[in-house]
């Protein structure tokens, strides 16, 4: 909808957001997440057996199993945030077990600093689980850092640099992994807040069109520009008869019709608006009465022209206009105030058409 055109960008992220983080996506989402962590583990498994560093190897198996069952129960599971607390506590006794065995070498400690920003950045429902995890992380990684300062005191001490090469690279990729996964995810998440806020700023929920209050910023931006303008108040006729006919929902839709033609047929320098129940409001930039007039003809034209059915019957609506123009030294609540007076001469004069 061309209404919303400066929303747009946000729409794509936000769009981006709910087709990743949706409730039937969510799982296909964590299992990317599960995958990357159960593949660095099967390499961890596999580099620790070769190497005979046992109590790594008897962990590896653990996690690597965990790993796997999560990525069978992903789309089943609805505990995520579970399932996230699991993975957070396996990933920091993960490093501080490797980095008791093996030192800090191939610095399996970096993911104790790694996991803090990630668990913050990370929806949660509850919001003390990452102070937890900062402060369990945190202090672990101070005791590891005091305790083991020579890397000869450890139990197994690689002196194959290509191994401790390895390892290191797999380790950076993971923790810039888990970085960027949690930082990107919220990043999307943030946009889709920022999407949601910005409609509910300036649009009207039912018709999508800009709100009053969006309009009157529309309207001083306009009107202090020292140009010329026309603003125009457009009112349903006889509306009370649909809903009091057809229903209130069919008045809904009448609504959302209306809406939609006003919208489709505005000028690109021109914004219209949801102004009060069924009354919409329109503003023209650059513009005298007469693009006013001939922008409202086209409206008629098309609303006299189209039939609402409910069922077997069927009828049809139309409205009212009232076009003032406006210019540099106008106030603008006059003119809107002189296109409201015309709008209700064009009531009692038999509705229907435009009064200016
Ligand atoms: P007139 O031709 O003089 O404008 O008559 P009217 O019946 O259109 O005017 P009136 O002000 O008597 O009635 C307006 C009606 O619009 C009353 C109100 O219930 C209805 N209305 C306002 N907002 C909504 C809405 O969001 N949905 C529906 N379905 N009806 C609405
Ligand atoms: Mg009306
Ligand atoms: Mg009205």
């Amino acid at each position: 909808m061309k209404i919303l055109a400066e929303l747009e960008s946000e729409r794509k992220y936000a769009g981006m957001y709910e087709r990743l983080f949706n409730k039937n996506n969510i799982g296909t989402t964590f299992s990317i997440g599960i995958l990357c962590c159960l593949a660095a583990h099967i390499f961890y498994l596999i580099t620790f057996a070769v190497n005979h560093v046992t109590e790594m190897t008897v962990f590896n198996i653990f996690s690597v199993t965990m790993y796997f069952s999560m990525l069978i129960a992903a789309h089943h599971i609805k505990k995520l945030d579970t399932l996230t607390y699991i993975s957070i506590a396996e990933i920091i006794i993960h490093a501080a077990a490797a980095t008791c065995l093996i030192g800090w070498q191939p610095d399996f400690g970096m993911f104790l600093l790694m996991i803090i920003p990630a668990t913050f950045l990370i929806p949660h429902k509850k919001v003390y689980p990452p102070y937890i995890t900062a402060f369990v992380s945190i202090v672990t990684y101070v005791i590891l850092r005091l305790n083991i300062t020579d890397q000869a005191q450890v139990k197994y001490n690689f002196t194959d640099h290509r191994i401790i090469a390895l390892i290191t690279i797999v380790n950076a990729i993971m923790g810039t992994n888990t970085l960027i996964y949690s930082s990107a995810g919220y990043i999307l998440y943030r946009k889709y807040l920022e999407y949601n806020l910005a409609c509910l700023a300036t649009l009207d929920p039912l018709t999508k069109l800009r709100n009053r209050r969006d309009m009157n910023e529309r309207i001083k931006q306009i009107s202090s520009a020292g140009k010329k303008y026309v603003i125009g108040i457009g009112d349903i006729d006889s509306f009370k008869n649909v809903n009091d006919t057809y229903g209130h929902d069919t008045g809904d839709t009448v609504l959302v019709y209306v809406a939609e033609v006003l919208s489709r047929n505005i000028p690109d320098n021109g914004y219209v608006a949801r102004w009060g129940g069924e009354e919409f409001l329109f503003i023209i930039a650059d513009s005298d009465t007469d693009a006013g007039v001939s922008y409202t003809e086209k409206i008629h034209k098309e609303l006299r022209s189209h039939v609402f059915s409910v069922g077997e019957r069927e009828f049809g609506v139309t409205m009212t206009f009232g076009v003032s123009c406006g210019s540099a030294g106008d106030n603008k609540d006059s003119v809107i105030n002189t296109a409201d007076q015309l709008l209700y001469t064009g009531k009692n004069n038999g509705k229907n058409h435009t009064e200016y």
